[in-house]
């Protein structure tokens, strides 16, 4: 039963759409005329709305500190739905509604699953990558360092092969000196 009229609302600001149809509050304490809870200092009640099967789409109001110690105040803003046709009307949407919020709810979790996973995979890439870019940055060095090794190498010969070089001509010019200082000898013998 009703204690409060619903028709004396006509200073109510507006309250913005939720975006579920099956909406759990008019904002708790959004509603005219107030309506005190027992609580000593005269806290202006919480407005709620119920959605069980007995009361669909009923309004009622509690204590706004029921939850952190207030008093046990509990009374029904809407007179209750006695018409059959009318409750069911009410809780088949209803029943819709939850369903479709819990596959909502599936996908949610299915949908960052997996946004989860592709972060990871993308972690794992960036690390592999990063791993195959240092390795490769290692063998570059090293290639360096075996370019350097064979230069160094080469010039050792180069410089090898001009001393071998220079010798073999000093050595025919001594070679060739003898000789000439035999014939001059045997020539002036
Ligand atoms: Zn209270």
């Amino acid at each position: 039963m009703a204690s409060i009229g619903s028709s004396s609302s006509t200073a109510a600001p507006r309250v913005p759409l939720m975006k579920s149809p099956i909406r759990y509050r008019t904002g708790p304490l959004d509603y005219y005329p107030d309506k005190t809870c027992y609580c000593k200092s005269n806290a202006k009640a919480a407005m709620w709305i119920s959605w069980s099967d007995d009361n669909p789409c009923r309004r009622y109001m509690t204590c706004a500190r029921a939850r952190t110690g207030g008093c046990k105040f509990y009374e029904w803003y809407d007179d209750p739905i006695t018409v059959p046709f009318v409750k069911q009307s009410l809780i088949d949407p209803r029943d819709k509604v939850w369903r479709i919020q819990e596959e909502n709810e599936i996908l949610h979790r299915t949908v960052a699953t997996r946004q989860a996973r592709e972060v990871h995979l993308l972690e794992e890439l960036c690390r592999v990558k990063m791993a195959n870019q240092s390795e490769g940055q290692q063998r570059l060095e090293e290639a360096e360092m075996f370019k350097g090794t064979i230069n160094n190498l080469t010039k050792q010969m180069e410089e090898m092969n001009k001393n071998c070089s220079s010798s073999r001509s000093r050595t025919f010019v001594v070679g060739l000196m003898c000789v000439l200082a035999c014939v001059l000898y045997f020539i002036a013998a």
